[in-house]
């Protein structure tokens, strides 16, 4: 397990670094930017892809696989997204290998064995898809379509950390056909929804729903509606995005469709996505110095079991009692770990629990078996207490809902701490240079404003907040009039 964690107040990008290698979820590769996941990491991405593969099925989504390839021709359709994308693009412009000759024992691309044609490695597959589903529409009875895939993509990030940014990532995206633009209003501001809905009730971390302003906006999209939590170092994250993609895309592939009234018509589309950067989120939302703290509904191991003893007789004695009361816990539906290795001493196992975010701890030794009781330790708030073994499991299935509710009120209370209205740009400075978090101020609607804003602070605009309010305001940096504050902060 090594030694203590960098503390999150010495260095709060070194302690995630650290903490991200230590808890074993995922390292660095040799592969510059991409990451290996390792089985702790992977198995929280699975159980979020099993809520939110849910969540997409409960609202009409079905999940289908399309190639890892783009032809160049058609990444180029739409202009706006090859523009947007292009310059993170991997391109493959070979598909063989052959032995060096004058270098024997070494590959190099052979030269005869050039494509035709350029294939991009997907780093969104738009142009695949909607070259696909020109082939699926007709008519109106053909729609909508509601498509989801699990997939990797490949942006090449020049800066990149785990789980935040990597240049390989895993994802689902949802690319949705619909006949009228209403519809796919609907669909955009509902996937946004399902995300927001999802980040705080299975991470337990608040979100912010808004819409991107014009330069923040996904490239081809007509509107991007997205999610902003805020981590504990006062700086915001981009969790997931809901693209209104209007019917760009429709007109660049040439998807239309025959209208009950017989009329030809471009189709209406959207598209969403959430990444391995959630891992990231939800680290950065809730641990502490001691390492991770996991949500109850996202932990792979919900409640970890060590037996304290010196004699074999002991331990078989105290694994009766532990096997029992784990039946009960797994017939519950709680995961539950009993920890027997005798390589490791219970402190050990103790601390590597903490720094693996298990949110239940039980302890039971051989004091216990006589008097009937055991030890039960929330990861938290850290406070144990001694329960009698018969209330174990009542005690533990509230413990667990109560640790869920508590991550997302301190969360809240957090981000409440930090969001800041401001209406000077002295002030503004101020709070993103001293105290972080998110700042609620006007500005004038100009991307000329924007990006000043973003040059003197490092602060960009996160969001239009859906439920902001119509307010007569000056724009904190022009002084010109503005009817409604947006979201600032600096961002991962
Ligand atoms: P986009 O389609 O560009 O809106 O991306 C969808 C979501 O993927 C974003 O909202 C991010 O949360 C996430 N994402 C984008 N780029 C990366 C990256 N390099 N590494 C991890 N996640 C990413």
């Amino acid at each position: 397990m090594g030694s203590k964690l960098t503390s999150r107040s010495t260095d709060y990008s070194k302690w995630y670094n650290e903490l991200v290698v230590k808890a074993d979820l995922a390292e660095n590769s040799a592969v510059r930017g991409c990451m290996v996941i390792k089985p702790y990491g992977y198995a929280i991405w699975e159980k979020m892809q099993n809520e939110l593969d849910k969540m997409f099925k409960e609202t009409g989504h079905e999940n289908a696989y399309f190639p890892l390839f783009v032809p160049k021709s058609l990444f180029e359709a739409e202009e706006k997204n090859a523009e947007g994308f292009a310059k993170e693009c991997a391109v493959v412009t070979h598909y063989r290998l052959k032995t060096d000759p004058d270098n024997p024992g070494k590959l190099i691309v052979d030269p005869n064995a050039k494509l035709e044609e350029e294939l991009v490695v997907r780093p969104t597959s738009e142009a695949i898809i909607w070259n696909t589903y020109r082939g699926w529409v007709q008519s109106y009875r053909d729609l909508p379509i509601k498509v989801n895939q699990w997939a990797n993509v490949v942006r090449w990030e020049m800066r990149t950390r785990l789980f935040l940014r990597t240049a390989e990532f895993l994802w689902q995206e949802g690319h949705t056909a619909h006949a009228t633009k209403q519809e796919a209003l609907e669909e955009t501001l509902q996937m946004q929804e399902v995300y927001a809905d999802f980040a705080e009730n299975f991470m337990a971390m608040p979100v912010v729903k808004g819409v991107k302003s014009e330069s923040e906006r996904f490239a081809g999209a007509d509107d991007t509606y997205t999610i902003e939590a805020l981590m504990q170092d006062g700086k915001a994250l981009q969790a997931g995005t809901s693209h209104f993609l209007g019917q760009n895309f429709a007109k660049a592939f040439d998807v239309k469709y025959t209208s009950k009234e017989g009329k030809q018509e471009h189709v209406w589309s959207t598209s969403w996505g959430v990444s391995t950067r959630l891992i990231g989120g939800l680290i950065m939302t809730h641990s502490d110095d001691l390492g991770l703290v996991l949500p109850p509904k996202l932990a792979p191991i919900q409640v970890a079991i060590v037996p304290i003893y010196r004699t074999e007789e002991q331990l078989e004695a105290i694994s009766v009692k532990v096997n029992e009361i784990s039946s009960q816990l797994k017939a519950k539906g709680i995961s539950v770990k009993f920890d027997d290795r005798d390589t490791y001493k219970p402190g050990w196992k103790f601390a590597e629990y903490e720094l693996k975010g298990v949110p239940v701890r039980v302890a039971i030794g051989a004091r216990d078996l006589e008097n009937g009781t055991l030890e039960i330790a929330r990861r938290d708030t850290l406070e144990k207490k001694s329960y009698q073994q018969e209330e174990a499991v009542e005690v533990i299935e509230a413990l667990l809902h109560e640790i869920q509710e508590n991550l997302l009120t301190k969360a809240l209370g957090y981000r409440k701490e930090h969001t800041t209205v401001v209406d000077s740009f002295e002030e503004f400075k101020e709070v993103i240079e001293n105290k972080g978090g998110f700042v609620s101020a006007h500005w004038d609607g100009t991307e000329e404003t924007e990006d000043k804003i973003k040059e003197i602070t490092k602060a960009t605009i996160r969001c239009i907040p859906l439920d902001t309010k119509e307010e007569e305001g000056v724009c904190v940096f022009t002084g010109k009039p503005s009817n409604k504050r947006v979201l600032f902060a600096k961002a991962y």
